[in-house]
C-alpha cells in the first residue's frame, strides 16, 4: 500500500510539477478523431500517457477495482455507444469504493466508482457521467492542462490532500471534474451533451445526475477537491447543461433502457453500496441517500435497516431515535428481513428498554438460527438479563 502510494504520489508530483515548472511547451491540438496511434501524440503527451498507464496499475494492483465482469461489460458498453469510433482507446472501470466520483485519466482511461453507481437512476444519468468523462479524454484535456500555469495550483492543492484522503482521492484530484479548467468543463459538458443525443440518449437526464452529485456535496458539505467538491463548479455544470438542453430542438430521445431494466440490471451492486457503506463509514452519505424522495423503490424495501444501522453507528444526538423508527420501519414493510431486529433490540438496549431489547434480540435469534453472530447476540442477552 504505501508502495502503491509513493508511486501514485510521484506520478501526481510529475503532474504538478509539470504545470508549475514548464508553461511553455504544450501546443494547441486538435482533439482525437479515433483510436490515436502513438505516432499521434506530440510533445511530452506519450510520457504523459505513461504516466497515467502507471497509475492504471498501481490503481489495479492495490485492489480498488470492483471484480465485477458483467457491470464493467456494461459500463464499457454505454461507453462504447457513446464513442464508437472509440472502441479501442476508452476502458471503463468500476472502483469498488462508496463515493460518488468518476474521473478521466489523460490515457483514456476512466473510472467510476460503485457509490456513483449505486445511486445514478438511469442508463441516460449514466450515459452523461460517462458521456462528459470522454470528452475530456477526446479533447485531450489531461495534456492541455499542464501548460496552464493557473491549473498548476489546483495540483499542488491535490498533493497536499494526497497524504490525507488517499490514494484513489488523490488520483481523481488529478484528473476530475473539479482538477480541469472552466473551460475544459464546458467543452466536456458540450460535447458529452452532443454525444448523449447523437447516441440516442435523454439528454435532461445529465441535468439531473449533476444535481445528484451536487446535492451529495451540500449534504456533505465537502471542501476536498473530489469530483463533487467545488459547490459551483457542479452547479456550473447543472446550468451549462441547462442551456445546452434549452438550446436543443430535436425529437425527444426514445426511451432507451428503461428504468425498471437498468434497476434490475444495478441491484447486486446497490444491495452491495449497502453493505460498504456501512463498514466503510458513509454515514453521513448514507442517510443523505437514504431518506431522499424514491430511496425505498431504488434500493429495496429493507432500506430502513440500513438507516437504522447508519443512526446507529454515527450516534449523534436523537440518533437513536431515529434509529429505532428506521428499524421499525424496515420490520413493517419487510418482516423477514432479520437483521432489523438485531438492530432495534441494540438501540433498544442502548436507550435502556431491558424488556424490549431482550424481546427484539430474542426474536432475531429465532428467526435467525444460523446466523453466524449467535453467539455475540446471546452475549448481549446474557447482559440483558445480568443487570438488575
Ligand atoms: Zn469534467
Amino acid at each position: 500500500m504505501m508502495h502503491a502510494r509513493s508511486r501514485a504520489a510521484s506520478w501526481l508530483w510529475a503532474f504538478a510539477c509539470s504545470a508549475t515548472c514548464s508553461t511553455s511547451w504544450a501546443q494547441a491540438v486538435l482533439p482525437f478523431t479515433t483510436t490515436p496511434p502513438s505516432s499521434a501524440l506530440v510533445e511530452e503527451e506519450p510520457r504523459i500517457w505513461g504516466e497515467a498507464a502507471e497509475a492504471d496499475k498501481v490503481i489495479r494492483k492495490s485492489g480498488f477495482l470492483l471484480a465485477d465482469p458483467a457491470i464493467n461489460a456494461y459500463l464499457q458498453s454505454v461507453m462504447d455507444r457513446l464513442y464508437p469510433e472509440f472502441k479501442d482507446a476508452m476502458r471503463v472501470r468500476a472502483v469498488n469504493d462508496p463515493q460518488l466520483n468518476a474521473f478521466a485519466m489523460p490515457n483514456g482511461s476512466i473510472y467510476v466508482h460503485m457509490g456513483l453507481l449505486a445511486r445514478v437512476q438511469s442508463e441516460s444519468q449514466l450515459a452523461a457521467v460517462l458521456a462528459h468523462e470522454g470528452a475530456h479524454f477526446v479533447h485531450r484535456h489531461g495534456y492541455q492542462q499542464r501548460s496552464s500555469v493557473k491549473s498548476a495550483s489546483a495540483f499542488a492543492g491535490a498533493m497536499i490532500f494526497l497524504g490525507g484522503v488517499g490514494l484513489l482521492a488523490g488520483m481523481a484530484a488529478a484528473s476530475s471534474v473539479a482538477g480541469f479548467s472552466r473551460d475544459h468543463e464546458r467543452e466536456a459538458d458540450r460535447v458529452g451533451f452532443a454525444r448523449m443525443i447523437a447516441a440516442g440518449y435523454d439528454a435532461g437526464q445529465a441535468v439531473r445526475v449533476f444535481q445528484i452529485l451536487a446535492d451529495e456535496a451540500r449534504a456533505l458539505e465537502r471542501k476536498d477537491p473530489y469530483f463533487f467538491a467545488s459547490h459551483p463548479r457542479m452547479e456550473e455544470r447543472i446550468e451549462s447543461y441547462r442551456e445546452l438542453l434549452k438550446a436543443h430542438s430535436g425529437p425527444p430521445a426514445a426511451a432507451m433502457d428503461a428504468e425498471a431494466a437498468f434497476a434490475e440490471r444495478m441491484r447486486p451492486l446497490r444491495a452491495h453500496w449497502l453493505e460498504r457503506g456501512i463498514a466503510a463509514g458513509g454515514y453521513k452519505s448514507m442517510i443523505h441517500a437514504l431518506t431522499q424522495e424514491g430511496a425505498a423503490a431504488h434500493f429495496g424495501s429493507h432500506i430502513g435497516y440500513y438507516l437504522g444501522e447508519a443512526y446507529n453507528r454515527r450516534g449523534n444526538d436523537g440518533d437513536t431515535g431515529r434509529a429505532d423508527q428506521a428499524y421499525r420501519q424496515a420490520i413493517d414493510s419487510q418482516p423477514d428481513f432479520v437483521a432489523s431486529y438485531r438492530g432495534l433490540g441494540i438501540t433498544l438496549m442502548k436507550a435502556g428498554d431491558r424488556t424490549g431489547a431482550r424481546a427484539m434480540l430474542q426474536r432475531y435469534l429465532e428467526k435467525a438460527p444460523g446466523a453466524a453472530d449467535q453467539a455475540y447476540v446471546k452475549q448481549y442477552l446474557e447482559q440483558l438479563e445480568k443487570q438488575p
